[in-house]
């Protein structure tokens, strides 16, 4: 009997990512019937879902074995009380690549002053301002998961001091992790820059507050690449227009896309990008989706499963 997978992520993902998943299927020697419909849902094995795909109400999926989402970041779903099936989250290499790239991309901007440069082509010879080195510029990486490690790694193999904030006590070579509210005042101000990838969660949601903002060093930068939610907007505003926060790198908001008559995108000390970090690529995410269907088959532990009760 041929697996049924309903893939569920909506239209615009259907188009991209049916080659891929089918050809992923067939390089794990699986049988698989899939389609962008479930006409029957008791008789659906697997659901393949993203953000603003189309099921509301999993219940009718009684026998579907685990949802499987092309994401990273499952805070919709986790307060959806009508999905208790086992729900995976997206690992995989494309994303993790992706996100580095963003992230040192990003702090080697702010870290090197490039915008002086970009920006300022007057005609007029500057070199009385340079850079410090890497070493000399204290790194702070809020969530050392999947992303958050794999950034703090890179910007430490550039030589950056680079300290974690986690949920758990961590040990990573070449990174001072730190966790709980007093590791998270340590990095805080002691970090130059600091990058959120955390999950959004009842506990993250506003992490980031005046009363945290005003631990900063003056003229910090922030990279959010995280979720919108895990700053207070207001306090992030007033931060930067007294110069406590020197730059706001933006990549996710409460409201997406951001309202254009939203004061961050005219504000001059605010980057935004358009949730662009890390996409889930089709051609790496669809072999993990392939792997967690074939752990199923087998009996076997899902990869990437969240944990309900943390909320990610
Ligand atoms: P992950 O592997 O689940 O890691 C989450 C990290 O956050 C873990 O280290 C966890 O601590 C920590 N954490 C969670 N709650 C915490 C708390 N209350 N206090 C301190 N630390 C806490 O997640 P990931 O794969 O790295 O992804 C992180 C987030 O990035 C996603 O949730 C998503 O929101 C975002 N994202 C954005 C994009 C984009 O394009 N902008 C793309 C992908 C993902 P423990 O290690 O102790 O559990």
């Amino acid at each position: 009997m041929p697996v049924t997978v309903f893939f569920a992520a909506g239209p615009a993902n259907w188009d991209e990512y049916r080659d891929p998943l089918n050809a992923a299927f067939a390089a794990a020697g699986l049988d698989v019937e899939m389609a962008d419909a479930a006409p029957d849902p008791e008789a659906v094995d697997y659901i393949v879902f993203a953000p603003g795909g189309i099921i509301e109400d999993f219940g009718p999926y009684v026998n579907c074995k685990a949802v499987l989402n092309l994401w990273a970041g499952v805070e919709r779903l986790v307060i959806n009380t009508t999905l208790t099936q086992p729900l995976a989250r997206m690992v995989d290499w494309g994303l993790t690549e992706g996100m580095v790239e963003y992230v040192t991309g990003h702090v080697l901007r702010h870290h090197l002053g490039m915008d002086a440069h970009i920006h300022g082509q007057d005609g007029v010879w500057r070199n009385s301002v340079l850079p410090p080195l890497a070493r000399e510029r204290p790194v702070a990486i809020l969530g050392l998961g999947e992303l958050g490690q794999a950034s703090a790694r890179a910007l430490a193999g550039l030589n950056f001091p680079v300290m974690g904030w986690s949920r758990s006590p961590k040990e990573i070579d070449g990174i001072a992790c730190h966790s709980g509210e007093d590791g998270l005042v340590h990095v805080l101000s002691h970090a130059e820059i600091v990058v959120l990838l955390l999950p959004l969660t009842e506990d993250t949601r506003d992490l980031l507050n005046a009363e945290r903002l005003a631990l900063m060093p003056r003229g910090a930068v922030i990279i959010n690449p995280g979720r919108g939610p895990l700053i207070d907007d207001t306090a992030l505003l007033a931060a930067l227009d007294a110069g406590r926060i020197g730059h706001a790198t933006l990549d996710v908001f409460r409201t997406e896309p951001l309202p254009p008559d939203h004061p961050f995108w005219a504000h001059p000390k605010v980057t935004v990008t358009p949730h662009i970090a890390a996409d889930t690529r089709p051609s790496s995410s669809s072999h993990v989706i392939a792997e967690n269907i074939c752990r199923g088959e087998a009996g076997e532990p899902f990869l990437h499963l969240v944990d309900r009760s943390r909320g990610y």
